[in-house]
């Protein structure tokens, strides 16, 4: 083979990530366009989306451009990347898919925005938070790209990070304003993992 098993790795992740920015930001131009009628940022959340950011993004982009925590490197295999790749894949088809589901709707934080809709179809049908399955979906896939125990986890513990300190207060907001018809959309779906959790 031309390229090491590990750099076929951490090639793909780039990729992956750079087509993960590629999907986001139309999406937030266009959401930037759409008024905000109740904000929730708060210092809490910010640690979150900071936690989720270093993990999916800062720490494995550091250890692809200099090896940086060497000492943490394990053995790869070929199966390991195909399934790392197909893993990524599928979390950005799917992160695609919630965003044009959710459309105006979205926030990068908690926010209510100016006519909003609850979504309940698509991708919105399977979980209550599709969005988060595919950042887990990309926390899975970069632990099975990247040969190493630190960078390779990291987006599994930004992700969880971000996830547990937001999912509860997102919930809450979503019941104040849309009343019984998110508790029953609620009892209709499970969070991240259909039938699961
Ligand atoms: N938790 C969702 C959405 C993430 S974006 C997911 O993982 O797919 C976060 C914003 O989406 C929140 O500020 C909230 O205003 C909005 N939101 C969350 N669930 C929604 C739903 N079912 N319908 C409409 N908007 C929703």
């Amino acid at each position: 083979m031309i390229v090491s098993t590990a750099t076929l790795g951490k090639i793909i992740w780039v990729i992956g990530i750079i087509a993960w920015y590629f999907i986001r930001v139309p999406f937030e131009r266009r959401a930037k366009r759409v008024r905000i009628v109740s904000n929730r940022r708060s210092a809490v959340d910010m640690f979150g989306l900071g936690s989720g950011l270093l993990g999916l993004a800062v720490i494995p982009a550091i250890y692809v451009a200099t090896g940086f925590p060497s000492e943490a490197d394990h053995a790869t295999n070929v199966f390991g990347v195909i399934l790392g790749a197909a893993t990524f894949a599928f979390a950005l088809w799917f992160f695609r898919r919630t965003h044009k589901e959710l459309g105006r709707n979205w926030s990068i934080t908690l926010e209510i925005r100016d006519k909003h809709e609850l979504i309940s179809g698509g991708p919105y049908a399977f979980v209550r938070h599709p969005m988060y399955t595919s950042f887990m979906l990309m926390g899975l896939g970069q632990a099975f790209l990247l040969p190493n125990w630190v960078a390779g986890l990291a987006g599994l513990a930004g992700f969880a990070v971000l996830f547990f300190l937001r999912v509860g207060k997102e919930e809450r907001m979503m019941l104040e304003i849309f009343g019984p018809q998110y508790s029953d959309y609620m009892n209709r779906t499970k969070r991240l993992v259909p039938y699961l959790y």
